[in-house]
Order: structure tokens, then sequence, then C-alpha cells
């Protein structure tokens, strides 16, 4: 079978920015559906929509100044999966049928640590059984549920990153596709630095470098997992 004719497998993260409203919500499910048509399996990890999650915090903190992290936890959650419910929504609106899954569900197990928990396995066999079924998946990214407690947890500012690449290696994807408000990875930040220029290949660790150094456009720690499991990851722009 030569590449055109086998199944890619394609994990594919949308950031906030690329869901911050119905409009761009509708947008995102449309271009899934030409992936899914086009004969890939598709899973697709998404962020809370827009500054959702800051939103979120900031209510915690006018409740209570220092909320409880479980709880803080169980809050800042529901902001992916409501993006989350949300896609699928859309995507069964354009015929194509998807099912939404917290990280719970889609086997997401961390440490117990509130707020910064790790990804320490990932049991993929609900999101297997619904690809097998011709589903596309959505997960919501940023999350998990503790091994230890089962409580619900979250990965980090930026985690839904993680979640992505990480679901990539566990599903053993052909690529993890990042897709944001930027077309690429830059030498500088793009909005600052006129001579910036747009790289075509970066190395692992040259990615490490820039995220250490302050880039944006990859959580450093979803770089560590690309890098330990090999996973191709590939930044592109929502908008073009
Ligand atoms: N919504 C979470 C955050 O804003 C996770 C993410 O966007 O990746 O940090
Ligand atoms: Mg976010």
């Amino acid at each position: 079978m030569n590449e055109s004719e086998r199944a890619r497998r394609i994990v594919a993260k949308f950031g906030g920015s690329s869901v911050a409203d119905a409009a761009s919500i509708k947008r995102v499910a449309a271009r899934i559906v030409a992936a899914k048509q086009a004969g890939n399996e598709v899973v697709v990890v998404i962020s809370a929509m827009g500054d959702t999650t800051d939103e979120l915090m900031d209510l915690a903190l006018q409740v209570s100044p220092q909320p409880q992290p479980r709880e803080l936890d169980m809050l800042l959650t529901t902001g992916e999966r409501q993006s989350a419910a949300l896609l699928a929504m859309a995507m069964n609106d354009l015929g194509v049928e998807a099912l939404s899954y917290t990280g719970s569900q889609a086997g997401v197990i961390t440490t117990a640590q509130h707020g910064n928990a790790r990804i320490i396995d990932i049991t993929p066999g609900r999101i297997e059984k619904s690809l097998e079924e011709g589903y596309v998946v959505i997960v919501a990214g940023f999350q998990g549920v503790s091994q230890t407690t089962k409580d619900i947890t979250t990965l980090g500012r930026g985690a839904s990153d993680t979640t992505a690449v990480a679901l990539a290696a566990a599903l053993g994807a052909d690529v993890c596709e990042i897709y944001t408000d930027v077309d690429g990875v830059y030498t500088a930040d793009p909005n600052l630095c006129r001579t910036a220029r747009k790289l075509d290949r970066i190395t692992y660790d040259e990615m490490l470098e820039l995220s250490s150094q302050g880039a944006k456009v990859l959580q450093i720690r979803s770089v560590e997992f690309a890098k330990k499991f090999n996973v191709p990851v590939r930044v592109r722009s929502t908008c073009s």
C-alpha cells in the first residue's frame, strides 16, 4: 500500500484562540470534517475557549482567596469540557459523528498533584474503540485523573499541547498537529522582531532550547514528551 492509500492517524490540537467563539468552533469543525473525509483517523485535543481558564481562575478567587486545589481543578477542567462538547455538536451537524471525552474518560492517568500533575500512563482503549467504530474523537486537553486519589487533575497552564503529544505517542499517531494563531516556529517572536524567520524543521533539542527561552508556541513539557517518544509534531496556523 502506498502512503496515500493508507489511513493516517492524526492527533490535532486546537488552542484557545482557535475556538474563542461559536463561529471559530464551527470553522474548526469544518476543518476536522475535511481531514476525516480525506480518509484519516482523527483525534482532536481541544483547549478551553479563549480566556476561559483565566476567567474561571478569577471567579474562583472572588469566591475564595485560597481555593482548595482539588476544587480548583474540578472548576478549571470544565473549560475544556465545554469546548469539547460544543465542537462535537458542530461536527455532528456537518454529518461527521464525533464523541467528546474528558481527560479521565480518554484514559489520561496522572500523578495526584493538583494544578501541575504529570501524565504517568495513557489507557486509550475507549479512544481506540471509538476510532474503530468510525467516530472522530474529541478529547478535553489539560486534564486527567489521578492514579491514586482518582480525583480530577490539571496538568499546568498550556498543557493541552502535552495532552496532544502524549495521546499521539500512546495511539501511535503518524503526526501530532498543533493548530495555533501563528503558522510555525520562528527564530524569534514574529510579533516583536521583524527579522524573525520561520523554520521549516527544528530538532527536539532546538525546540526545547527555544521553549526554555520563553517561546510560547509549544509547552516545554510537550516537547520533552515528543522527544522521549519520537512523536513528529507539526505547528500549523488555524487561519490558513
Ligand atoms: N486552557 C488551559 C490554559 O489556558 C490549557 C491550554 O490552553 O492548553 O492553560
Ligand atoms: Mg488556554
